[in-house]
């Protein structure tokens, strides 16, 4: 292997261990609400890390569990109650929600001073301003995190992001755009043409696409930093049935400069730059 190994576990251990002087030196800890609809498998299994990320970092955690077939307005009334409690500082709803519940209307309603995924109007309106101050989406800044801790020099540089959504691809394009970090960014996605020949020009590829393998050796510029955010669940003979694949291609690592593994690369930043933005949304409000 080639490529330099861009570890999300230990960046984001290092972010974790910031937190913890700020979190000492607050009059009272941070407290994150997750609100969790229905019984999506993957969806449990991240609420169950982030719990585990508030104690390990001594931020109080409540969990809201709410059926699937509940009414929407059950969800509007959990979220209101949440904003109008002093003592609850941030609050999450786990995307996705069942189908047919509007999630942009649920994001919209939470407090934008407690929402710590970064995805109220008012929040990723305030990037698309140019002002990365404010609370930003965990993921696409966590990748932020993750290459200015590996040294990755962004300005003037030409950045591919493959995906454009509202939680990762758009974002991301953004935060590598502002000033400060200078790219020059093309944001690609399924209807882009010959994808292969626009990655190749790249000194930066961000993958959000959630097509396991997708980006190719092939498609890589020797000595190119590779961020792989997707994570795909691929059917297979173990005894679990599956494993977890990213959007990249092992053999990139042959080409590649500098790459982000999955898992252990994007996944612990998102948790990482979660707890973050509970911390600095407390700070705010106290
Ligand atoms: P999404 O909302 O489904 O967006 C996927 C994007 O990829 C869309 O913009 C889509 O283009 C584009 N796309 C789809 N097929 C394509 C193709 N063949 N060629 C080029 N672009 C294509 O997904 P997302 O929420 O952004 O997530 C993307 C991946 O990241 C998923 O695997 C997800 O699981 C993963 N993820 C990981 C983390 C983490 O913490 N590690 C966090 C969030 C997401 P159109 O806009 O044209 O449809």
């Amino acid at each position: 292997m080639g490529a330099t190994r861009i570890d999300g576990n230990a960046c984001g251990a290092a972010v974790e261990a910031s937190l913890a002087e700020r979190i000492a030196t607050l009059p009272t800890p941070p407290h994150l609400a997750v609100v969790i609809v229905g019984n999506d498998p993957a969806s449990h299994v991240y609420v169950g890390a982030k719990e585990r990320a508030c104690a390990r970092l001594g931020i109080r955690s409540t969990r809201i569990d709410i059926d699937a077939d509940a009414d929407f307005s059950e969800v509007v009334s959990t979220v209101e109650r949440l904003n109008a409690d002093p003592e609850v500082t941030g609050i999450l709803v786990q995307s996705p929600l069942p189908s047919g519940m509007d999630e942009i209307a649920i994001t919209d309603l939470i407090d934008p001073v407690k929402d710590v995924d970064g995805f109220h109007a008012q929040n990723l309106g305030r990037l698309v301003q140019g002002d990365a101050s404010g609370i930003l989406p965990c993921t696409p800044a966590g990748v932020m995190r993750m290459l200015e801790w590996a040294g990755v020099d962004l300005s003037g540089k030409r950045a591919v992001v493959i995906g454009r959504s509202r939680i990762v691809g758009m974002p991301q394009s953004l935060l590598l755009a502002q000033k400060g970090a200078d790219a020059t960014v093309t944001i690609a996605h399924s209807r882009t043409e010959d994808m292969a020949a626009l990655c190749r020009e790249a000194d930066v590829i961000i993958a959000a696409v959630g097509r396991s393998n997708m980006v190719v050796a092939d498609w890589v510029k020797p000595g190119a930093t590779v961020i792989d955010v997707g994570v795909n669940r691929v059917d297979d003979d173990s005894e679990k049935g599956y494993h977890l694949s990213g959007d990249v291609h092992p053999d990139v690592a042959e080409v590649a400069g500098a790459l982000s593994p999955v898992p252990g690369g994007v996944g612990p930043m998102t948790i990482a730059m979660l707890m973050s933005n509970t911390v600095r949304a407390t700070e705010m409000q106290q």
